[in-house]
């Protein structure tokens, strides 16, 4: 295995010795920059009668409350801001003084503090929530990009297209800076909204890529089209997914289109990322056939506890909860212990990666949101709780069917009357229409206990209008049509 030449212990040492690395990287992160230097935290040690110094390490974690997304009312109540008496005088500001003179102390303090970038959360129901980046932040994403470029073995003689919407989100600025740390080609075309569909598939034409970083859904979009029009893309080695979960069915979907534009064999990685751990994590290349290993965290960066989302207890390496994470040296906006929400499935390990041999942590299985249960009255049964992270997984996992939406509605738009689920669909692979209807029907009652009160069956055009491809930064999946009683 070769490590990274930047900074080789992330994906080497033993698991001890992460554990003691990380120690001394949280303790003094918390000591002189969060504790001292945002509001939110400096007040929350005090409130709970805790000093800085009294966290010696990640096990201590646990005796700091965790941070939610109701907490980030005030966002930059979360912003690392100097008080410069202070600062002046911690001893690596004076020392910076001292041996490099007081203009080039300032302008470091500047390029680790100052904030440069915004980037913010996409949620759907709650409103967006700023996370600032200073210039050491840039460095972290271009680093960690970087050590993306070479978990998927990328080359840097590559080219590359960043698909991602041009959006103030972390996933288009990680690949950008991703393109810039592993100094190779990248044109990102900033997806559907910003070029159109016809505007991506001319570049990617054009540029003949190597790799293609996108969300799976535009990805699936775009790969569609190109076969309606018969485009080659005969060079494509990597796909590298993001923003969404990526579903075993879609992988296999993609593969099989990949292979229709001219490109068998192509690998297709998935990455798990979030705005609030300004960082994103991918799978390392599996050998041929083999299943891929999980998300390789950097320890150097981050900490991720996995914890029982009922009792807010850590678990044990291998077991599923739900994932919290702790910066370990990040500038600008920070969040200690921050619930993500999300469930992995087979937990953290810090085993040696049997595809890649990096000791760095893993996290293991499908990650799905905790809890997306939406509550339905259909016909009788009122008051049904539905898992829409099932019924998301299901309609992926269905064999025969392309691209769908899940639209609510209320029985004759009447806001009193019981709500209606439909379900849109495009039949794929030459796949008969009665078939696929029975085969969802099935597969709901299986699954969710009740069946989709219409299935409509649409052309890939249709589909692309109905799901906002191009005009959304966020394909619609999930349509809520009910008017407000
Ligand atoms: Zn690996």
């Amino acid at each position: 295995m070769k490590p990274s030449p930047s900074n080789p212990w992330w994906a080497t040492t033993s698991r001890d010795e992460i554990h003691f690395r990380q120690d001394a990287l949280l303790r003094r992160f918390l000591t002189h920059r969060v504790v001292p230097f945002t509001k939110y935290y400096g007040e929350l040690f005090r409130n709970h009668g805790i000093e800085a110094g009294d966290i010696r390490g990640t096990d201590d974690l646990k005796h700091l409350p965790f941070t939610s997304k109701r907490h980030l009312e005030n966002p930059r109540d979360f912003v690392i801001i100097p008080d410069e008496q202070v600062l002046r005088k911690q001893w690596s500001t004076l020392r910076m003084a001292i041996t490099h003179g007081p203009t080039a102390a300032k302008s470091a303090l500047e390029e680790e503090l100052r904030p440069i970038l915004l980037t913010s959360t996409t949620g759907r129901s709650a409103a967006p929530v700023p996370f600032l980046y200073t210039k050491h932040d840039i460095g972290r994403l271009e680093t960690g990009g970087r050590r993306m470029m070479e978990l998927c073995q990328s080359d840097p003689s590559w080219r590359h297209i960043n698909a991602f919407p041009f959006a103030p989100h972390l996933a288009f600025w990680l690949a950008h800076h991703a393109g810039t740390g592993f100094t190779t080609f990248m044109l990102s075309t900033g997806g559907g909204k910003a070029m159109g569909t016809e505007g991506n598939l001319k570049a990617i034409t054009k540029i003949d890529p190597d790799a293609i970083i996108a969300m799976p859904t535009f990805f699936y979009h775009l790969l569609q089209q190109a076969t309606e029009e018969k485009l080659r893309w005969t060079n494509l080695k990597r796909i590298v997914l993001g923003g969404e979960k990526v579903p075993a069915g879609m992988r296999r979907k993609l593969r099989a289109l990949c292979e229709a534009v001219g490109s068998p064999g192509v690998s297709i990685m998935s990455t798990y990322g979030f705005t609030e751990a300004k960082m994103a994590w991918t799978e390392c290349l599996p050998p041929e056939g083999a299943e891929p290993s999980g998300f390789h965290v950097y320890p150097d960066m981050t900490y991720l506890e996995i914890i029982d989302p009922a009792t807010g207890e850590r678990v044990a390496d291998g077991e599923p909860g739900e994932i919290v994470c702790t910066p370990l040296d990040a500038r600008g906006t920070v969040v200690l212990r921050y619930r993500t929400g999300d469930l992995v499935e087979g937990g953290i390990t810090y085993e040696p990666c049997p595809h890649c041999g990096r000791t760095c942590p893993r996290l293991l299985g499908k990650i799905s949101r905790v809890s997306d249960i939406r509550r339905l009255n259909i016909g009788k049964l009122k008051g049904t709780l539905v898992d829409f992270n099932a019924l998301e997984n299901l309609l992926d996992d269905t064999e025969g069917l392309g691209a769908w939406q899940i639209e609510m509605r209320k029985r004759n738009d009447d806001p009193l009357e019981t709500d209606h689920v439909l379900v849109h669909a495009v039949a794929a692979n030459g796949c008969d229409v009665e078939t696929l209807r029975s085969r969802i029907a099935h597969r709901f009652s299986d699954s969710v206990e009740f069946t989709p009160n219409e299935i409509h069956f649409h052309t890939w055009d249709e589909m692309r209008r109905l799901q906002g491809v191009g005009k959304e930064l966020k394909e619609q999946k999930v349509v809520d049509h009910r008017p407000a009683p």
